[in-house]
């Protein structure tokens, strides 16, 4: 798979530039180089790859399972196969470190699509009997041409997420990674080509959100749009695709809660905790971000917590000693200070952390910033209501369930909790109670991709995951036989 200074839209099988003919520059995090282009795309580019969509979907709805399930495998092989150049473009696009990168992401991108095209062999409809009288069974037949729109933070991980079960269910799809990380989504579009992918299946149109993206949104022969991104965004998508009646997944922000008992495994717990926090610099939705403690523990926890967060080693994301690359972008790293700056005014205390690293020489320009961790902050201050998605986390004691339970719950967002406790019945009882859509316990992002995935009240709508992605990307229709 071959990077290249200009990135091309991939419509109807072939790699193009945009109609406009405009670029927009792609960054590299880590030293703030402009190192590659990517088509300015809008809305005469997204009806060219409607309409190519439009010309594959009568042959690929109806080919078979097993020819879908073939060619998607292949097309799984061959990332699999080229993982060190999908993990190169994906640190150099990120700032994440290559480890990263070559263990995470791209071993799951090919394992989504892995898993998509062997569900789709296995998937089945229901049917529903009325003695003596009737049988119904559901009907379950691809949506059509369906949009698929997917961020920065995990970038070909996400994007697969959503193009594997759209594709294996028999959709045609008009996919966009995000404008600021679009480079294996391009290496995609040739590893399609090499897999015998039919042209149109996979139409990938690069550029912004509010033009590319926005097109894709208001395209009437659009008919599901799969998202994944800010809350902010999802709610300008949802407004322009429900007078419409598309079928939506909006998978957006958390703000996730990390409760920790003070009988939990504590060493399991801090080294989870370390991950949970700042794992790809805090930009992953389901890092925990708010910790609560029990008091009991609390001044262990945060002793330890702090020694070890001092220990991360932060820099050049092709370091094989590196723990945490460079933040996504300038504007992102601003807006990440913009909210340690907060934390201060509210009252906060920064016990480490909440400053710039100055890089090295090939890294001076890069976006860094040391792992930050701030206590002594209401749990009901801005700064522990909004999504700051950055390596930035709080820590507050708490004395009773009641209490930790009231904390957690009072935020819009509803993504993912992580509960720390050997008691097996009050995790439980937490799991009952915590309004989020992921729980886990006594272990954070531990994912099997047969589970719904996804998110209550501001943190989304919809799930995917499993049979839930495969359902989202189908239309059931009831058929009624009298006999
Ligand atoms: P974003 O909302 O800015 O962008 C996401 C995608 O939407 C990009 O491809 C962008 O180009 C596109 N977009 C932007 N405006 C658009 C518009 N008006 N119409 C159509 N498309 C548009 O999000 P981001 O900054 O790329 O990603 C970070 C956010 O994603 C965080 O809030 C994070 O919590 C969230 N996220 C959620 C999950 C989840 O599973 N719930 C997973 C990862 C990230």
């Amino acid at each position: 798979m071959k990077q290249v200074k200009y990135i091309k839209n991939y419509i109807g099988g072939a790699l193009v530039p945009a109609d406009s003919g405009e670029y927009i520059d792609n960054i590299s995090p880590f030293n703030g180089e402009v190192y590659s282009y990517i088509p300015d795309s809008d809305a005469s580019d997204v009806q060219k790859a409607v309409e190519a969509a439009e010309r594959a979907f009568p042959e690929w709805s109806s080919c078979g399972l097993e020819k879908r399930y073939r060619i998607l495998t292949r097309l799984a092989d061959i990332i699999e196969q080229n993982l060190e150049d999908f993990a190169y473009a994906e640190s150099l696009d990120s700032g994440k470190p290559i480890s990263m990168s070559k263990s995470v992401d791209i071993p799951r991108a090919h394992a989504n699509i892995r898993f998509f095209a062997t569900a789709i062999m296995h998937f089945s409809s229901e049917s529903h009997h009325m003695e003596k009288s009737a049988i119904n069974f559901t009907l379950r037949q691809p949506v059509g041409v369906v949009g698929c729109i997917s961020p920065w933070n995990l970038p070909l991980y996400l994007f697969t997420w959503k193009i594997a079960p759209a594709l294996a269910s028999g959709n045609c799809v008009i996919a966009k990674p995000s404008e600021v990380t679009p480079m294996t989504a391009f290496l995609l579009a040739q590893a399609c080509e090499e897999a015998g992918l039919p042209p149109g299946v996979l139409n990938i149109i690069h550029g912004l959100g509010p033009k590319a993206g926005q097109a894709i949104v208001e395209h009437p022969k659009i008919k599901a749009i799969s998202f994944t991104g800010g809350t902010g965004t999802g709610r300008e998508i949802a407004r322009i695709a429900a007078p419409m009646f598309k079928k939506l997944s909006l998978e957006l922000g958390g703000k996730n809660p990390n409760i920790i008992f003070a009988d939990c495994d504590f060493d399991k717990m801090i080294f989870d905790t370390l991950r949970s926090s700042f794992s790809n610099n805090g930009q992953i939705c389901l890092c925990g971000s708010r910790i609560f403690v029990e008091r009991p523990i609390y001044e262990k926890f945060k002793e330890e917590f702090v020694k070890r967060t001092q220990f991360l080693k932060i820099g050049d994301p092709f370091s094989p000693l590196t723990d945490l690359g460079a933040l996504v972008s300038q504007s992102h790293l601003e807006k990440v200070m913009s909210y340690i700056e907060l934390a201060k005014v509210e009252g906060g205390e920064i016990l480490t952390g909440g400053t710039i690293v100055e890089g090295d020489e090939k890294t001076k320009n890069g976006y860094f910033l040391r792992p930050t961790i701030i206590e002594g902050l209401s749990p009901y201050c801005r700064t522990n209501q909004e999504e700051i998605f950055g390596p930035v986390v709080t820590i507050t004691p708490f004395d009773t369930e009641e209490e930790v339970l009231e904390y957690a719950n009072s935020i819009d967002y509803g993504l993912s909790t992580t509960v720390w406790t050997k008691d097996i019945t009050r995790a439980n009882r937490m799991a009952e109670q915590i309004q989020a859509g992921v729980i886990w316990v006594n272990c954070w992002l531990v994912r099997d991709l047969r589970t719904p995935f996804g998110g209550t009240k501001h943190s989304g709508v919809g799930r995917e995951g499993g049979l839930e992605a495969l359902r989202f990307f189908t239309e059931p229709k009831n058929v009624c036989i009298k006999y």
